[in-house]
Parts: C-alpha cells; structure tokens; sequence
C-alpha cells in the first residue's frame, strides 16, 4: 500500500523522497514577497506525519501566501522549504540546483489536497463527477473505478445519498464537504485547508468541521489555516501564531490559548473570542 493508505490509524504520509524520520512540512527562514513587498519574513514552521497544525492569525499576515509556498504555487525567495521530502521548486542533484518543470510540480501537487474558503465545484457536474474528475483526468484510473471511488470519498464525508445532486442543489457546508471529497479522492499525503468555513452560514459551519474532526482521527497529515479557535484547541496537535509574515508564537493549542507569552498573540485572541 502507497504511505496515507487509511489502514493504519497513523500511517506514514511521507512522500517517496523523504528520508527516514522526516517530517512532512518543514519549512526554515522561508520568505516571499510580491512586487518588491515582502510577504513572508522568516517562516519556521514543522509538521510530523499525522499530525494537525493549525494556524490562526490576523488577514494579511502571510497564512494564505505561506500555504501557497507549500504546495509549489507561489515561488519561495529564501529560506528552506521541504515538503514531502523535496525541497519545493528545485532539486540539488551534482551540486546544482536544477529548477522544477512544470511537469514535476503538477507531480508534486498531486499528492497534496486543498480546501478553500470558496468551494469552486464544477456547477454543471453532480457531486460524485466533480469528485471522480481528477481521478480520471490527472490519475488516469477507468471511470467506472474512479466513480466507485468518488461514491466511497462521498460516504466518508456523509454524502452519499446526495451523490448525484449538483453544486446549486447542496447547501453551502455539503458543497465544501464534496470539495474535501474531491480533494481526498487523489489519496493525498497532505491536506492543506484555508479558512474552510469562513464562508459559510453559521449553522453550517460543525458539519464541515466534523469531517475534518474524522480525517484527523484517520492520521491524515493536515495544515488548517483557520478562525475556528475551539476546533484548533481540540483537534490541533500544534497551534501556530502568525503575524506579520513570521510566526509569533507556536505551541500546544491548550497551552497557547490559555496562555499566550507574546502580547501580540494575547491581543489576537482576546479580538476573536
Ligand atoms: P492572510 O491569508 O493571512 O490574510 P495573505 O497571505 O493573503 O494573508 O496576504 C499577505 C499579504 O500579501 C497581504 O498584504 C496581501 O495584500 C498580499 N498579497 C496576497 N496575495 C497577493 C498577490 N497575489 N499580489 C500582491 N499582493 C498579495
Ligand atoms: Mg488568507
């Protein structure tokens, strides 16, 4: 079985080139800008195989653009970032580094899922075809296959029996639980979500966090970038501050929220509990 294969309850998500006891994010000094404006200043940031970190922080500060580095689609400008067992954009082979096609990165994608604060479902495609789509046209696996496949992700997610609606006929929570479906389908070896439920109606809000309670258990190895403070207390096994491009503070959720050592941390928390 390929490492993230649900048998073990805390299976091994490395990536093929990782070498033993490496961890699936690890990411040193790691800076980005845009036009000039630096974005990223010196990001320290480590995820273990199964592990959750979540990410919480003020809008702007750099969560967005850092889970963008981690799955190749932003350029990193300095630091060290591995992901996976690779270091993201390039490999160091007789010395040199030799810039990644793009060929390699859509590789490299292949083995990361994303959930977004917007669902971006297919609106003419039922939940079980936007779920089987990738399956068959980036994975090349027979339709029938990928469609049994797609039906399983759909019951892991509680939504078999809308297997066949499309995006307009779900609700807000259940379109994001296809797209975590969808994402799940390509059997990544980490998921990465931004603010999954910030666009969502309140009461819609547990549903979706549940799945994402239940992958956990599973042993998937994930970065939640979220405003949920209750879900990255229980569920995260690390809790990272981020501010200003840098993480503040990082630590064990309990010990974080109850007690923060940075001022900035404290004035963050107190501003959305
Ligand atoms: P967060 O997710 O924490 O709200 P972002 O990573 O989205 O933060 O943004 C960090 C900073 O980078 C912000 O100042 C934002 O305006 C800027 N930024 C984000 N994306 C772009 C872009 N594509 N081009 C230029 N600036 C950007
Ligand atoms: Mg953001």
């Amino acid at each position: 079985t390929r490492p993230g294969t649900r048998t073990d309850p805390r299976p091994d998500t490395r990536g093929p080139g990782a070498a033993p006891g490496e961890p699936v994010v690890l990411a040193r000094d790691v800076r980005m800008g845009y036009g000039g404006v630096q974005v990223l200043n010196g990001v320290d940031f480590t995820v273990a195989p199964g592990e959750v970190s979540c990410v919480i922080g003020p809008s702007g500060s750099g969560k967005s653009t850092f889970l963008r580095c981690l799955n190749g689609l932003e350029p990193v400008l300095g630091g060290s970032l591995r992901v996976l067992g690779e270091e993201v954009g390039h490999t160091l082979r007789d010395g040199r580094y030799h810039p990644w096609t793009p060929k390699h990165f859509a590789a490299f994608r292949r083995n990361i899922g994303m959930v977004f604060q917007r669902f971006n479902l297919f609106a003419h495609q039922s939940a079980l075809d936007n779920v089987a789509c990738g399956p068959v046209h980036v994975l090349g696996l027979a339709p029938a296959k990928a469609r049994e496949q797609a039906m399983e992700q759909l019951e892991r997610v509680g939504l078999a029996a809308h297997a066949h609606k499309r995006p307009h006929q779900l609700s807000g929570g259940q379109q994001q639980r296809v797209a975590i479906a969808r994402a799940l389908a390509m059997n990544p070896a980490l998921m990465l979500f931004d603010e999954p439920t910030s666009a969502l109606d309140p009461e819609l809000v547990d549903e979706v966090l549940e799945v994402m309670r239940g992958l956990a258990a599973d042993g998937m190895t994930m970065v939640v970038v979220t405003h949920e403070i209750g879900f990255a207390g229980e569920v995260g096994d690390w809790l990272a501050f981020f501010a200003d491009g840098v993480v503040v503070e990082h630590g064990r959720p309990a010990e974080l929220l109850a007690d923060p050592r940075h001022e900035r941390t404290r004035a963050f928390l107190s501003s959305v509990r």
